[in-house]
């Protein structure tokens, strides 16, 4: 980190900033201009606050020259993380394809769609017990009964099951869920990446709709601080002007996280897009751009669905779809 110093700051503050820092395991390193002096801060310096050294007023500039997150580092951690997920493993050369529907909604629905997606070669089966929905007069998910129908699911598929916690409240309905994933909206709750960081579960932790790589990575150190370092990113598309497609789908942020980041990331294209017709396309490219598996929506009668039925796959289509899947992860040297 660097501080550039306004001419008018005196030693008295320059010493006073140094014990600061020091007294957090920082050292300085001064270096004294004709009228301006730059520090230099050498150490751990994630858990300095540059906001709070913008405070000083006699502060002129601060420059961050390394990544605030550490656990999450690519440069901490050169390998590839390996979350280990029942029977099954995410990143390094395995590839996750996590299918299922966007809400469960009854046991005949969850089970048809769960024996489908896995018959087509789905390793996860997902779905939503709590949902997330702009309106609150919509369909809000089944809860408790939701996860015991997941729960269903995975005994007789095999399937492990990937369900979204939107409360610390409902945190014991989770207990026997394989993967708890983190939703874009809830991807700065704070309060609840600490108490997931607390538990050693995988976490699929989606990226939030207007949030910047550097915000996604530290919501991920949020998890692994607390001591979880089973943390799964998702690029499910972030908010621009664009109108067309429900969200843009960042896949520059795969590649690009891939490169900073050892932990694995999979790309969830239906809420990336919200259309149908892009779910093959943009699958096939988010492999392409490194990513360790993806998460489609499929929905065993879309038309009647409660929720997510437009962006959602008939079985019949996810199956079409698998073929060409399969063979450009196969390409990419990883397996399916
Ligand atoms: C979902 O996966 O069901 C969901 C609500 O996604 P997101 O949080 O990415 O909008
Ligand atoms: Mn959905």
């Amino acid at each position: 980190m660097i501080l550039v110093l306004k001419s008018k700051a005196t030693d008295e503050q320059i010493d006073a900033l140094i014990k600061e820092l020091a007294a957090i395991g920082v050292n300085v390193v001064k270096i004294e201009g004709a009228e301006k002096s730059i520090l230099g801060l050498v150490g751990n310096t994630a858990q300095v606050d540059s906001d709070h050294l913008m405070a000083q007023d006699f502060v002129e500039s601060v420059k961050r020259v390394s990544e605030p997150y550490k656990n999450a580092n690519r440069k901490f951690h050169p390998e590839d993380s390996i979350i280990q997920v029942c029977d099954k493993t995410v990143g390094g050369l395995d590839f996750t394809m996590i299918a299922g529907p966007c809400s469960v909604e009854c046991e005949d629905q969850i089970m048809t769609v769960a024996r489908e997606v896995k018959k087509s070669g789905a390793t996860m089966l997902r779905g939503g017990a709590f949902k997330p929905r702009t309106s609150p007069y919509a369909f809000q998910g089944l809860h408790g009964a939701g996860i015991d129908l997941l729960l269903q699911a995975k005994k007789e598929t095999g399937l492990p099951i990937v369900t979204e916690i939107m409360s610390l409240a409902h945190i014991e309905m989770f207990r026997d869920v394989d993967v708890i994933q983190v939703g874009a909206r809830n991807m700065q709750n704070f309060e609840l990446l600490k108490v997931l960081g607390q538990c050693d579960k995988p976490i699929l932790l989606k990226r939030g709709l207007a949030n910047t790589i550097e915000e996604f990575l530290m919501s991920a150190e949020y998890i692994m601080a607390g001591g979880n370092n089973n943390v799964i990113l998702c690029e499910r598309g972030i908010r621009t002007f664009e109108t067309m497609t429900r969200n843009t789908l960042d896949l520059a942020a795969v590649s690009l996280i891939k490169q900073k980041s050892h932990l694995p990331i999979i790309v969830d294209p239906s809420h990336a897009t919200g259309l149908i017709d892009l779910i093959l396309p943009m699958s096939l490219a988010s492999i392409a751009c490194g990513a360790d598996g993806l998460a489609i929506e499929v929905h065993n009668n879309p038309k009647v669905a409660l929720s997510d039925g437009a962006q959602s796959l008939t079985p019949k289509q996810f199956e079409e779809m698998m073929a060409p899947i399969k063979a450009q992860v196969k390409f990419s040297g990883k397996n399916l």
